[in-house]
């Protein structure tokens, strides 16, 4: 195994197995340290269609999510808050999932992740499992590597210009990157969950709908994950969370017959006992948010940053859309040209605000004494959107609300670069014409030319030419470049225009 690495991803989770696919499809070399053998069971199954169609077409792996089956999701149908009927929102409501990106999937989440993690070893990820991680190796003020016990038992070091750390909500390194994980004084739930066969359906087309249902100790989700499996969990408010104690399967079967809408679904249900499924677990402690996100050599992205709430199901959004950031902070750095601080600061700054959209319209949603008009306004508020307020609110659940081309429009990003890819390798298809030229020199010319227009393209992809973001979302920001994959500086008859209006 080589030991020096241009990145080294600990985790394979959807966060590590899509910044270590982004980054190794530059050309870099990485190397992704996972501490299971995958398959291994996972919760967060629900997803949102910018994770489908934006991060997942990046990666280019829609057509296998497409034939693996999983359930399809156009919505979600919420018995919440002042109104006691169920209402159903679809995310075809915004234009920014039109057509076929209007739909997300419900994921087993052990075939998601491998799915993934296969995928980034055919990129060129060097993907080790059973490989745990226990410490960062550092230099002077510089992480610069890992030290991590292999499958074999023996202990290794592996030295990288950037560690990532994608271990999730039991990292064991992101103490690394200075000060605290701060737990939510709001979210301090506790989530009881466990799966079921045989249960009820939404009508057509909704049967792949998310149902969450508010009662009194706090929440349910119900998700299908196929025509007969489904995954329900109960989320207990702070001042019920004695109920998790004692027999698991005694407390969940309790709570179900404390929600009417939930006991009705599983009324002809068995629990699963058995396998991945047969466990009844619980999780708590999960909402935080880690003081810094990054230091020189380190960053930390998905769970081991940052969660917030089950409801809504932006985990695995704000894990990969996390990603993209951190890739494109990685790639221009790597590159050079642009300064490691600035690349981070940026990956930081969006991240912070699409965690603050989220967290903030959750608190809101919380009020169980409002109806859904009023979760929409706070939508519209939190997103600062000048679509309706239904609109805004599908925009933000669906994970849409950042404006970024990449989760709502990722074929552009694609189109670019495959425009890109076909003049590259038309110059180095380009035949011989210069009669009596030396063969080596000819060489040496082709490899100039080459090596010119594919600086070109990068240059154009670092000045933003064609970007789709123009402008930057704080003073002094960057944008991503025309070909998603890093940063650029915004181009300055943008801004001034941005500025005038
Ligand atoms: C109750 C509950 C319900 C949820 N429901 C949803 C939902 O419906 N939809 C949704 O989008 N999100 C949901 N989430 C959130 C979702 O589970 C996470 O946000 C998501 O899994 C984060 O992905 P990740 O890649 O950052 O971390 P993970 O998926 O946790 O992956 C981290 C990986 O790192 C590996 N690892 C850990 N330590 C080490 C180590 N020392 N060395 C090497 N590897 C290591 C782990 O084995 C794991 O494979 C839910 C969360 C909770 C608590």
């Amino acid at each position: 195994m080589t030991t020096e690495y241009d990145v080294v991803v600990v985790g394979g989770g959807p966060c590590g197995s899509t910044i270590s696919t982004l980054v190794a499809m530059q050309g870099h070399r990485v190397l992704l340290l996972e501490k299971e053998r995958f398959p291994r069971y996972q919760i967060g199954e629900s997803l949102l269609p910018s994770t489908v169609h934006g991060i997942c077409r990046l990666l280019g792996v829609s057509d296998e999510l497409a034939r693996a089956g999983f359930m399809t999701k156009r919505g979600g149908t919420f018995r919440w808050g002042r109104n006691p009927e169920p209402w159903t929102f679809s995310f075809s409501i915004s234009s920014k999932f039109a057509g076929d990106a209007s739909t997300a999937y419900q994921v087993e989440r052990m075939r998601f992740d491998q799915i993934l993690l296969d995928n980034a070893r055919r990129k060129g990820v060097e993907v080790r499992e059973e490989c745990a991680v226990a410490d960062v190796v550092v230099d002077g003020d510089r992480v610069c590597g890992v030290r991590f016990t292999g499958a074999d038992g023996v202990r290794h070091e592996v030295r990288a210009r950037y560690v990532v750390d994608a271990s999730g909500n039991t990292s064991r390194i992101h103490a690394h990157v200075g000060g605290r994980r701060r737990y939510s004084e709001f979210f301090r739930n506790l989530a009881l969950f466990g799966y079921f066969t045989g249960g009820k359906r939404l009508p057509a087309p909704n049967q792949g709908n998310i149902l969450a249902v508010a009662f009194d100790a706090g929440w349910f989700w119900y998700i299908p994950l196929t025509p007969d499996l489904t995954s329900v969990g109960a989320v207990l408010l702070p001042e019920e969370l004695d109920r998790a104690r004692g027999d698991r399967e005694r407390a969940l079967l309790d709570l179900i017959g404390e929600c009417p809408l939930i006991a009705e679904y599983l009324a002809g249900a068995e629990r699963v006992t058995t396998g991945p499924y047969g466990e009844i677990r619980v999780r708590k402690d999960y909402s935080y948010i880690q003081e810094k996100f990054w230091r020189p050599g380190l960053v930390l992205v998905g769970d081991a940053a940052c969660f917030i709430d089950p409801v809504f199901s932006s985990g695995v959004h704000l894990a990969t859309y996390g990603a993209l950031l951190a890739a494109r902070s990685i790639n221009t750095a790597l590159r050079g040209g642009v300064a490691e601080t600035t690349c981070f600061e940026e990956f930081e700054a969006r991240y912070r605000q699409e965690y603050a959209r989220f967290h903030d319209f959750l608190v809101a949603f919380y009020d169980m004494h409002a109806d859904q008009d009023s979760y929409f306004w706070k939508a519209k508020k939190v997103t600062n959107n000048v679509a309706s307020e239904l609109e805004s609110f599908v925009e933000l659940v669906g994970g849409g609300a950042s404006h970024e081309g990449a989760l709502v429009d990722a074929g552009s990003y694609l189109d670019r670069r495959e425009a890109a890819f076909r003049e590259l390798t038309d110059i180095v298809g380009r035949p011989v014409t210069v009669v009596g030229e030396d063969r080596d020199l000819l060489q040496a010319s082709l490899a100039r030319s080459v090596a010119r227009q594919g600086a070109r393209i990068q240059i154009q992809a670092a000045i933003g030419e064609n970007a789709d973001e123009h402008t930057p979302v704080r003073p002094g920001g960057l944008v991503p470049s025309a070909d998603g994959m890093h940063w650029s500086s915004p181009d300055p008859g943008t801004l001034k225009g941005s500025q005038q209006s």
